[in-house]
C-alpha cells in the first residue's frame, strides 16, 4: 500500500479571481473560442497543482477541475449524455454545455442541490436505455497533463454508487426502473477507466461517496458492498480511496471496512461518531485511514492541538492513519490573505483553502515526526484559536437570549389576529401581492457600484433608491396591487444587505464559493454575537409607506436563511447563534411596525436547505428552525400581520414547520408543480393566509390572464378565497420591466376575475 500521509479531498476550481466564471461567461457569449477557454483552464489546474504540491501536501488530488459541476463530469465521461442533447450534433465541449445550461430546443438536466451544501449539481438521466462506457477520458487527460508539470496527482471521481443514487429516471422510464439498476454496467465502465489511469501510471484514484451519509437502506449497502467487491477485486486498478463525507458513515462504515479498497477517508467534522465505531472494525487494519480532520466547509482555524489529539487516539486502529480535510475545500474560499479590509483579528480566526491546505500539512509533520517539530506554528496557531473565545462574546447579548421565555415565541390565537388584521388592512379577498424585490436596473446597480468605489456621496446614493422606490411603489399603484413593497434596489443580497449591518458579522471582499457552473456567491462571516446596533430597513420603508394609503409590506430575512447562506461560527451549538440573529430581527420587526408598517414578511427561503442529512437529526434542527422563526415575529401586535416567503425546493418534508412557523400568510413557490402544495399543507391542517406563487418567476415567459385564473381556480377548490393570495412565485430581482409588468397586470386581472365571481 502506498503513503498518503497529508492530503485534501479537493479544492476549489473557479479560480483566485473568478477566472473561470470569466472565461466561461465569455465562452457562451461568443465572446472568446473553445481554444481561449481551454488555456485558462490549463492554466488554473497547473496553478492548483503547483500550489498544492510546493505546500508539501503528500498526496495531491487530480480531476478536481471542471468545466461546470464534477456529477455532469461523470455522467459525460461515462456516456449518460440524454439523446435530446446528443442529437444537437454540437461539439463534445458544447454538448456537455448544453446539458448544463440547456438550448432552445433541449432543455437541461435538472439543477439540485448537492447534499446539504449550498453548491448545485445536476442531475443525471438514466433509463433502460442508457449505454455506460468510457465515452470521454477527460481524467487520464487530467492526469498526464499534471504529470507532465512533475505533479503525481491522485485523480478523484464521483463514486458509482453516489452517481447513480443522485440520478433520476429518464423521462420514459418504466415506473418500476430505478438507476441503480444500471450499476453493473456502470461499474464496468468504471474499471476500464480505473485500468486507464493504473496504466497511465496514477497509483490511488478517489471515489466520492456522500451518499453514504445519508440514511441507505439494507438493500442499498448490499449494493455497495458487491459493488466495491467487483471493483476492488479487479488486478488492473490503482489503489482505491473511497471518501465519505458530509457526516457519519454509519452502517456504510463497516461495509467499506470488509471491502477490498486500500483506504478510506472519513469526515471526522460533520460525523464524529466515526472515532467511536472505528475501533471495532477489523478490517481498517490494513487499510489507510484519512482521517478528515480539517473542516472542508467551514472558514475556521483549525484547533490543531485537539486534531493532533484525535490522530493519536486513531494511531492504532488503521494500517496507516493519514491526516486530510473533511470533504472537498470546494466549499470555502481560496484565500484569506486577500481580505486585506477585513478586521485583522477576525482574519487571524479564518482559514480559507490555501490555509487549511497548510493546516492539513502540519498536521501531516506532527504526527509523522512528533510535535517538537513545529513547535512554532502549533504555538501560533492556539494562540490565534484562543483569542477567539472571549473577543466574539458580548454580554449584553447573552444576558437578553438567556432571559428569554416561552411567550417570547408565541402570537396570540389566529382568529383575533386575523380580524385585527383585517381592520388594520382592510383587504379584499384574493389580495394582490408580491414577494419584495422588483428588477435591478442597470442604474440601480451602477449607483451602488459608484457608492463603492467613492464616485458619489452616501447622501446621492440615498437620493436615487428613494427616486427608485417611488417609481416601484407608482408602477404598482399603477397595475393596482393590493399589499405594496418597496422593491429592495438598495440590497445586492437579501443576506448580505442584512449582514453589513449586524454586529458579529464579517463580510469579505474576494470571498467567493461556487454555487454553480460560473455562479458564485460571497458568504458573510457570522464570527460573534450578533445583535442589531441600528435599524437597518425601517428609513426605505417607512419613506415608500409615506408615499401611498395602501399598505407597504416590510420585507426582512429569517434566522434559517441568515444563517444558511453565511459561514457560522463553530464555537457553539447553532441553535445558540439562531437565537441571537432572531433577536436582532425582532427588534426590526418591531421598530417596522413602530413606524407605521403594517405588515412584514420574513423570509425563510432556505428553510428546507439545513435539514439534516440523516433522519434522526432532523426534529432537532425543525425544533430550533422553527423557535427562531416564531422568536424573531412574536414581538408585535395582532394586527400586524406576519408574511414569510419559502421557495427554491420541495416542502414535503418540512410541511410541518411551516404550519408551526405560525406566520399570518405563506407564499411559496408553486407554479410550477401546479398548486401541489396546498394538498399538502391542508394535510397537516394548515388554515391561515397562502400564497401559492401564481408566476413562474425563474423564465422570461408572461403567463396569461386565463393561464393565472386557471391556477387560481386550481388553488380554490383547496383553499378558500378568503385566505387565498394572489402573488408570484419568489422576487423579480431577476427579470426585466417589460415581462415583469406585463405578468403583474395579468395577475392582478385574473385576481379580479375571481373575486367578482365569489
Ligand atoms: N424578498 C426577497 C426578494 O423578493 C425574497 C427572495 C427569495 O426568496 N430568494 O427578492
Ligand atoms: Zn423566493
Amino acid at each position: 500500500m502506498t503513503f498518503i500521509g497529508s492530503t485534501v479531498l479537493g479544492f476549489p476550481r473557479i479560480g483566485p479571481n473568478r477566472e473561470l466564471k470569466r472565461a466561461l461567461e465569455n465562452y457562451w457569449a461568443g465572446r472568446c473560442d473553445e481554444s481561449e477557454l481551454r488555456s485558462v483552464a490549463r492554466r488554473l489546474r497547473a496553478g492548483t497543482w503547483r500550489d498544492l504540491a510546493a505546500a508539501g501536501l503528500d498526496s495531491i488530488p487530480g480531476n478536481t477541475f471542471s468545466f461546470y459541476d464534477q456529477v455532469l463530469d461523470a455522467a459525460f465521461t461515462f456516456g449518460a449524455v440524454p439523446p435530446r442533447h446528443a442529437e444537437l450534433g454540437l461539439s463534445a465541449l458544447d454538448t456537455y454545455f448544453a446539458m448544463a445550461r440547456g438550448t432552445a430546443s433541449a432543455p437541461p438536466l435538472e439543477m439540485t442541490k448537492w447534499f446539504d451544501t449550498n453548491y448545485h449539481y445536476l442531475v443525471p438521466e438514466i433509463g433502460p436505455d442508457t449505454r455506460f462506457e468510457l465515452a470521454d477520458r477527460t481524467p487520464v487527460d487530467d492526469f498526464r497533463e499534471a504529470r507532465k508539470l512533475g505533479v503525481e496527482t491522485r485523480p478523484v471521481l464521483v463514486g458509482p454508487l453516489t452517481f447513480l443514487l443522485l440520478a433520476k429516471s429518464a423521462e420514459g422510464a418504466p415506473e418500476s426502473f430505478r438507476p441503480l439498476d444500471k450499476l453493473p454496467e456502470l461499474l464496468d465502465a468504471y474499471a476500464r477507466l480505473l485500468a486507464e489511469l493504473r496504466e497511465a501510471g496514477a497509483e490511488w484514484v478517489q471515489l466520492d461517496e456522500p451518499a453514504l451519509a445519508v440514511d441507505r437502506t439494507a438493500e442499498e449497502l448490499e449494493v455497495l458492498r458487491n459493488a466495491y467487491r467487483r471493483l476492488g477485486d479487479r488486478a488492473d486498478r490503482p489503489e482505491l480511496l473511497v471518501a465519505g463525507y458530509f457526516g457519519e458513515l454509519g452502517e456504510a462504515l463497516p461495509v467499506l471496512a470488509d471491502s477490498p479498497v486500500e483506504a478510506i477517508a472519513v469526515d471526522l467534522v460533520a460525523g464524529p461518531g466515526a472515532l467511536d465505531r472505528l475501533p471495532g472494525l477489523r478490517g481498517m487494519r490494513d487499510k489507510t485511514l484519512v482521517a478528515g480532520l480539517v473542516d472542508g466547509r467551514n472558514v475556521w482555524r483549525t484547533d490543531l492541538d485537539r486534531a493532533l489529539t484525535t490522530a493519536a487516539t486513531l494511531l492504532g486502529m488503521a494500517g496507516e492513519v493519514a491526516v486530510g480535510t473533511s470533504c472537498s475545500l470546494l466549499h470555502v474560499p481560496y484565500d484569506v490573505d486577500a481580505e486585506t479590509d477585513l478586521d485583522p483579528q477576525v482574519r487571524e480566526w479564518l482559514a480559507f483553502a490555501r490555509q487549511k491546505v497548510g493546516e492539513v500539512v502540519l498536521l501531516g509533520r506532527a504526527l509523522r515526526e512528533g510535535r517538537e517539530g513545529v513547535r512554532a506554528e502549533l504555538d501560533r496557531a492556539r494562540s490565534a484559536v484562543a483569542s477567539r473565545t472571549g473577543a466574539s462574546r458580548d454580554q449584553r447579548v447573552r444576558a437578553r437570549v438567556a432571559s428569554l421565555r416561552p411567550e417570547h415565541a408565541r402570537r396570540g390565537d389566529y382568529r383575533q389576529r386575523s380580524a385585527a388584521q383585517q381592520r388594520s388592512l382592510r383587504l379584499p379577498p384574493l389580495p394582490t401581492t408580491t414577494i419584495g424585490s422588483f428588477p435591478q436596473t442597470t442604474d440601480v446597480r451602477k449607483a451602488r457600484a459608484a457608492l463603492r468605489a467613492g464616485r458619489i456621496e452616501p447622501d446621492e446614493y440615498r437620493q436615487r433608491m428613494r427616486e427608485e422606490i417611488e417609481r416601484v411603489v407608482r408602477l404598482q399603484e399603477k397595475l393596482g396591487l393590493d399589499v405594496l413593497v418597496h422593491g429592495e434596489p438598495e440590497r445586492s443580497d437579501m443576506v448580505q444587505f442584512f449582514a453589513e449591518q449586524l454586529a458579529g458579522f464579517a463580510t469579505t471582499d474576494h470571498g467567493w464559493v461556487q454555487s454553480y457552473g460560473s455562479r458564485c456567491v460571497r458568504p458573510p462571516v457570522l464570527h460573534g454575537d450578533v445583535h442589531r446596533p441600528e435599524p437597518m430597513t425601517v428609513e426605505w420603508a417607512r419613506y415608500a409607506q409615506r408615499l401611498t394609503d395602501k399598505p407597504l409590506k416590510g420585507m426582512l430575512t429569517g434566522p434559517v436563511t441568515m444563517l444558511s447562506w453565511s459561514f457560522v461560527r463553530d464555537d457553539q451549538p447553532v441553535d445558540e447563534t439562531a437565537r441571537q440573529v432572531a433577536l436582532a430581527i425582532r427588534d426590526e420587526v418591531r421598530d417596522l411596525e413602530a413606524s407605521g408598517i403594517r405588515a412584514v414578511q420574513v423570509d425563510e427561503p432556505a428553510l428546507r436547505e439545513l435539514l439534516p442529512l440523516r433522519a434522526a437529526d432532523r426534529p432537532a434542527y425543525l425544533e430550533w428552525a422553527v423557535a427562531s422563526f416564531r422568536l424573531a415575529t412574536s414581538g408585535v401586535s395582532d394586527g400586524t400581520q406576519i408574511h414569510t416567503h419559502l421557495c427554491y425546493s420541495e416542502f414535503g418534508d418540512v410541511i410541518d414547520a411551516i404550519v408551526a412557523l405560525d406566520a399570518d400568510v405563506t407564499s411559496i413557490e408553486a407554479a410550477r408543480s401546479r398548486m401541489e402544495v396546498l394538498d399538502d399543507l391542508n394535510a397537516v391542517g394548515y388554515a391561515r393566509g397562502v400564497g401559492p406563487g401564481v408566476y413562474d418567476i425563474h423564465s422570461p415567459r408572461v403567463p396569461g390572464a386565463d393561464e393565472v385564473a386557471d391556477l387560481l381556480r386550481a388553488a380554490l377548490a383547496a383553499v378558500p378565497a378568503e385566505r387565498l393570495w394572489v402573488n408570484p412565485d419568489c422576487g423579480l430581482k431577476t427579470r426585466d420591466y417589460p415581462e415583469t409588468e406585463a405578468a403583474l397586470a395579468n395577475l392582478v386581472a385574473a385576481a379580479h376575475r375571481l373575486r367578482e365571481a365569489a
